[in-house]
């Protein structure tokens, strides 16, 4: 048997690696050369009701800890994370064929961030409630308290912040979590456990299970588990939430987006280049919130599009561990597929007119190693001349490709913009600080931006609008998302309020 590079990824509960009995088992594939670098063993309906019930035992104790020391606890791991950012980021280049130097720099630390904020939000009095004096002798108070076992559902594209937005918050609220990553990128899953472990956090508070859809599915209508967190495509995502509704779960969906980057006519042609570059090639194109619907006013559309593929020369793909390298692969064989039959869609069907890039075999691969030459490498590709029926405009590619749409009025370009049933997120380029609040206060979306695209900060929520979300992440708004109210009214008066006195 040929040895891969990484050990085997199965299940972890109880504080330690569990095996999966479920006989069967993946090959985690290395999306830069296409070869195999580990076995995933995928859980069993009884591995994840062992997972669930591990949860389950460990809830009482975990949400009785004051806020102080699992904030303590959590703050360790947050350290951890920091200590191996290099290690884990080079095992996320790995599974998701990302650059190093992107996921040096944001992957690991924009999920130690959110730790470090929901720790130091809880033992700060972040769980507090309110006292309310209803008459000299009542009160209420309300408390915010853990709702118990829950679970969380990753995608592909953010592995271990995906598992850390999630995590962080539902631990530091005193919940205990079932975590199941993307089939696709599971390599970060099984450590960052450890890693928990590591820094005290108690058996049974992270537990890990693998599988695909089904593993998932099982999950969300399990009826020990309390609340499913959820990130993925629309489509999933109305199935978990249709699941856990039968069992009156709490839900969080972080859902697709096709969001509008807006160019105003006054902006700065080169910002709103950059802010446009971000918006569709970062990550190879594989972010949630990309502005793939790049409107840009009539009268600039020549300058932007002359700046734009100056721009494109720097997009520089590569071996990923080079810190120069800052284009990778897509994560999978089918998501190339996927993204290769929009680009086509694009030139055939919609008839759209291509700027740059294209279906095409990536010219540099050609003088590459042979170890790449297999990997799911696609070009970075501009379409212009848009129109908002076409399919490239209306659907969520999750990849590299931009369209470009041109428009006359700032009152049409709103229009446009939010002629969509996603509302994930959206952006405005100006110099006009005026213009920007109220175009953007206009703009049907749950994460805007105004001259940047892209940063989410820890102390930001973010979620979104119509069939791209239900709830936000992060924030101080993000722990109400796993808390329940308890409200208790005290009387004081000696007098129990009744209509049955004695007449
Ligand atoms: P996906 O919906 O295919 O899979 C997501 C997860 O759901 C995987 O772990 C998968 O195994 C699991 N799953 C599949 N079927 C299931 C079922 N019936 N029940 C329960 N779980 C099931 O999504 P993906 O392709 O992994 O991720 C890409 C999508 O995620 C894109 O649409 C992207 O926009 C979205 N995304 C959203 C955010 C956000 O914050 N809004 C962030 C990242 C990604």
């Amino acid at each position: 048997m040929v040895s891969l590079p990484y050990p085997p990824r199965s299940l972890y509960y109880d504080g330690k690696p569990q095996s999966a009995n479920s006989g069967k088992s993946s090959q985690n594939i290395d999306p830069s050369t296409s070869l195999p670098i580990a076995e995933i063993h995928s859980a069993s309906h009884s591995d994840v009701d062992a997972a669930v019930a591990s949860a389950t035992k460990a809830f009482p104790s975990w949400s009785q800890t004051p806020a102080i020391q699992r904030s303590r606890i959590l703050l360790k791991a947050a350290s951890i994370l920091r200590e191996r950012n290099d290690e884990l980021a080079a095992i996320e280049t790995k599974d998701t064929g990302k650059a190093f130097s992107e996921t040096s720099a944001v992957d690991v630390v924009t999920g130690a961030d959110v730790l470090e904020y929901f720790a130091n939000l809880v033992g700060g009095g972040g769980l507090n409630g309110e006292t309310i004096q209803l008459r000299p002798d009542a009160w209420a108070y309300t408390k915010k308290e853990a709702l118990g076992a829950c679970v969380g559902i990753g995608a592909w594209n953010y592995p271990i912040q995906i598992a850390l937005w999630k995590s962080a918050p539902c631990l530091a609220a005193g919940n205990t979590m079932v975590y199941k990553p993307s089939e696709f990128t599971p390599l970060h899953s099984t450590l960052l456990a450890e890693i928990y472990t590591a820094a005290g956090v108690p058996p049974g508070v992270f537990n890990v299970v693998q599988g695909g859809g089904d593993v998932g599915a099982y999950l969300t209508s399990h009826p020990d588990v309390a609340k499913v967190s959820f990130t993925g495509q629309v489509s999933t995502g109305a199935k978990v939430a249709a699941s856990a509704a039968g069992g009156m779960k709490y839900v969080t969906m972080e859902l697709g987006g096709k969001s509008a980057c807006v160019v105003l006519p006054d902006a700065d042609i080169e910002q709103a280049v950059d802010g446009a570059m971000m918006a569709n090639f970062y990550s190879s194109g594989q972010v949630c919130t990309n502005g793939t619907r790049v409107f840009v006013h009539e009268s600039m559309k020549e300058k932007f599009e002359e700046v734009l593929l100056q721009r494109m020369q720097y997009i520089r793909p590569g071996d990923l561990m080079d810190m120069n390298t800052n284009f990778g692969p897509l994560v999978s064989k089918p998501h190339y597929e996927k993204v290769l039959s929009y680009m086509k869609h694009g030139i055939e069907e919609d008839k759209a007119t291509l700027l740059y890039g294209g279906p095409g075999k990536p010219e540099w691969l050609a003088s590459a190693k042979d170890e790449v030459k297999n990997g799911f490498w696609v070009q970075p590709t501009v379409f212009t001349n848009c129109k908002d029926s076409m399919r490239i405009v209306k659907e969520e590619i999750f990849g590299p490709v931009m369209s470009i749409l041109p428009y006359k009025t700032v009152e049409e370009v709103v229009e446009r913009a939010n002629n969509t049933s996603l509302g994930l997120a959206a952006g405005v380029f100006t110099k006009d600080l005026n213009l920007a609040h109220k175009v953007v206060a206009q703009l049907q979306a749950g994460i805007t931006w105004v001259n940047t695209w892209g940063e989410s900060p820890a102390e930001m929520s973010v979620g979104g609008w119509k069939l791209s979300g239900v709830g936000v992440e992060n924030g101080r708004r993000g722990i109400e998302a796993w808390v329940r109210n308890k409200s208790t009214l005290v009387e004081m008066s000696g007098e129990v309020p009744t209509v049955f006195a004695k007449l």
